[in-house]
């Protein structure tokens, strides 16, 4: 049986069994579906063709007798010549003092080892007489640990599959085999560890990666179906006449996609599920007015709405554009950490009272001390950079209230796919009419002087300019050190007759309220900052944006810095002072200077960064994969999220007979289940 323990495989014995468990290997399944990261094969390739460092396998002549010699305690370097085509590669063997008796000059071998392109020199790992088979197994390698020696799991995999192999039970119906042509689950799990050619390998791993997709999928639909039926929401009468009203009160007419994303939310509103809904949308799309209509509409329904946003900066820039944008139609108030003392304890109580219709702030928002009369609508602005616990924290504080996440990072669809999947997913996919792409330039480090004369220029103009100086992830102090020293240089540049502010993460927050504002109000006309201007600051006289040091920041937030000009009718630019070493990073230049679709952009980040950095670590939230790579195999993974939607809403994995074993893995493991809730 599968579920038995692995101590009844022939050759565990009870402290091996220990490492066993320690590598998270407890059954007979287990093993089987303990994975090789990766595969050795022996087939030789031309010297030509090797990569430096790789590992490879070479087949030449002996032509020098073996050197022997010793080093250290007990440790011993034999040297000889293998020539190899036209080539004489040095072989280096670390203790094994034994192999210069074997070989001898004119033997044939066939070597697998480190290939050292500089040195054309190879450190044997494995060597074998005579000549290279051209049907060498494909070996399985495995992620090992203390007490688990390669060989020794290797032998232990092969004796639990062919003892076990054929009683791994199929959970795929026939039909989607058939369809995707991937293979049934007792041969590919074999393929998997003893693969007999490298084509049925890769349809083995296709079989598993769709698999393991399609099981998470199906999870996550559940949950979404789960969200959607849910009549523990509150079904939100909102007031039509006072929405139209407000909506032709503003100075702009929506874009369609503003109008399809404002629907699809109210439609949310009115029904008793509670909403779940993530609203995308680049930078300057036009999200906060969205939001802001959504937010109305739950007063007009007679709830309290709250906006919660990771910076004070952005709090106070919400907090007044929404003001504006209500004309005193909602009573907006902000809640921050440095509001305090007779004016934080109003504020509190005018919440609870229900005095106030929209709090806006930062996580200031969820301590315990906050209390809404009657909460029905959240919005969450950024939200990956609030952690689960937060967002679930400002959820709890209504009763089931709706819940609207924004983002203008776009999210590939990939990854909004799967770390997203149960939610559903708004798009505001379309700029407000008359935006001009900014224009963006990489110049090197050497020409910043003549990207100051261009900053003059447009301030001649009447515009005005952010530079950004980088964030130094380790050292708070160096960075606003940086941002001074930047600051003081470009004062000595402009002054007196240009003047330049300075804003950093340091400054007390009425000083930054009191710059921001200086800003806004054109009487600076430089602003020198770190990236706290990163998110949602509205300065649309601002024409320049230069970026010093543009190749330490990811390609996601050039978008996001970039996003800070292009926001007027003018015409605008950002400048790239980068001096990138590596070809990634001139990539990354190439891509900013050529894209300025916010969602291209990101995929393109995507791939050069992979997953786990997307999001940055701590805050990623994401999906862990064994097989399955959601950038590599993003097709797989749309695939089966199409799939499992289709099973759980048409509740065909419940009724159809067909699913039945697929439905029992599903449901099998409620441990998962809890994970992905969370
Ligand atoms: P986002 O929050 O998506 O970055 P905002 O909502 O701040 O974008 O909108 C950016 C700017 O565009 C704001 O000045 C806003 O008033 C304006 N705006 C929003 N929607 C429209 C529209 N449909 N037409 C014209 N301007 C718009
Ligand atoms: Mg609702």
């Amino acid at each position: 049986m599968l579920s038995q323990s692995i101590s009844e495989i022939k050759g565990v014995g009870e402290k091996f069994e220990e490492h066993l468990n320690d590598l998270g290997l407890f059954t007979v399944e287990d093993l089987l579906f303990y994975f090789p990261f990766r595969y050795d094969s022996y087939e030789t390739k031309p010297l030509t063709e090797l990569a430096h460092n790789e590992k490879a396998t070479i087949e030449g002549k002996v032509a020098s007798e073996p050197s022997l010699s010793y080093f250290g305690r007990k440790k011993s370097r034999l040297t000889f010549t293998l020539q190899v085509e036209q080539f004489a590669v040095k072989a280096v063997m670390f203790n094994r003092a034994f192999a210069k008796k074997q070989l001898n000059p004119g033997d044939t071998v066939t070597i697998t080892g480190k290939w050292d392109q500089q040195r054309l020199q190879i450190t044997v790992s494995q060597f074998k007489k005579g000549e290279a088979k051209s049907q060498e197994p494909i070996q399985p390698v495995y992620q090992l640990k203390e007490g688990v020696a390669l060989q020794r799991l290797r032998k232990i995999i092969k004796t639990a599959l062919d003892e076990y192999g054929d009683e791994v039970p199929e959970i795929l119906p026939e039909d989607l085999q058939l369809s995707y042509k991937l293979p049934d689950r007792t041969s590919a799990i074999k393929q998997m560890h003893y693969p007999e050619t490298r084509i049925l390998l890769k349809h083995a791993k296709r079989r598993f990666i769709y698999e393991e997709f399609l099981l998470f999928q199906l999870k996550m639909q559940i949950l979404r179906k789960q969200h959607r039926e849910a009549t523990t929401g509150n079904a939100q009468e909102y007031d039509n006449d006072k929405l139209t009203s407000f909506v032709q009160s503003l100075p702009f007419e929506l874009t369609q996609a503003q109008k399809r994303s404002l629907a699809e939310i109210l439609k949310d509103m009115k029904s008793p599920h509670r909403m779940n809904r993530l609203l995308q949308g680049d930078v300057g799309s036009g999200k906060t007015a969205v939001a802001a209509i959504a937010l109305y509409a739950s007063i007009t329904s007679g709830k309290q709405g709250s906006l919660m946003v990771p910076t004070e900066i952005l709090a106070e820039q919400h907090h007044h554009s929404l003001k504006e944008l209500f004309n005193g139609r909602a009573k907006v108030a902000l809640l921050t950490g440095s509001i305090k003392g007779k004016r934080r304890k109003e504020i509190l109580e005018s919440i609870q009272k229900g005095e106030i219709d929209i709090l806006i702030g930062t996580h200031a928002l969820i301590q315990d001390e906050v209390h809404f009369k009657d909460l029905g609508f959240v919005i969450v602005d950024e939200q990956h950079r609030f952690g689960v616990n937060q967002r679930r924290a400002l959820r709890d504080k209504g009763l089931n209230p709706d819940v609207l996440f924004m983002t203008a990072t776009p999210i590939p669809r990939t990854l909004a796919i799967t770390a997203f999947g149960d939610m559903d997913v708004s798009v505001i996919d379309e700029m407000p009419a008359g935006r001009k792409p900014v224009e963006t330039y990489w110049v090197k480090g050497q020409m910043t002087e003549r990207v100051l004369s261009f900053i003059q220029k447009e301030i001649d103009k009447g515009h005005q300019a952010y530079v950004i100086c980088p964030l130094i992830e380790e050292s708070d102090q160096l960075d606003i050190q940086n941002a001074v020293e930047l600051y003081e240089q470009l004062s000595t540049v402009y002054e007196p007759d240009i003047p330049v502010g300075l804003m950093h993460g340091r400054l007390h927050n009425d000083e930054k309220e009191q710059v921001m504002q200086q800003f806004a109000n054109n009487e600076l006309k430089v602003l020198v900052s770190t990236t706290v201007v990163e998110v949602g600051v509205n300065v649309p006289n601002a024409t320049v944006m230069v970026i010093y040091d543009a190749e330490r920041f990811g390609l996601s937030q050039l978008h996001q810095l970039r996003g800070r000009v292009g926001r007027g009718s003018e015409q605008s630019y950002c400048i790239l002072l980068a001096d990138p070493k590596g070809d990634v990073g001139k990539e990354r230049m190439r891509i900013m200077t050529e894209t300025s679709d916010g969602f291209e952009l990101s995929e393109q980040d995507l791939k050069l960064r992979g997953p786990g950095d997307f999001f940055g670590k701590k805050q990623s939230g994401m999906p862990e994969f064994k097989v399955g790579d959601m950038v590599h195999d993003y097709r797989a993974l749309e695939t089966a999220r199409k799939d499992a939607a289709e099973m759980i809403f048409n509740e065909s994995l419940d009724r159809d007979e067909r699913y039945r074993s697929l439905k029992e893995k599903v449901y099998e493991d409620e441990r998962l289940l809890g994970d992905v809730l969370d």
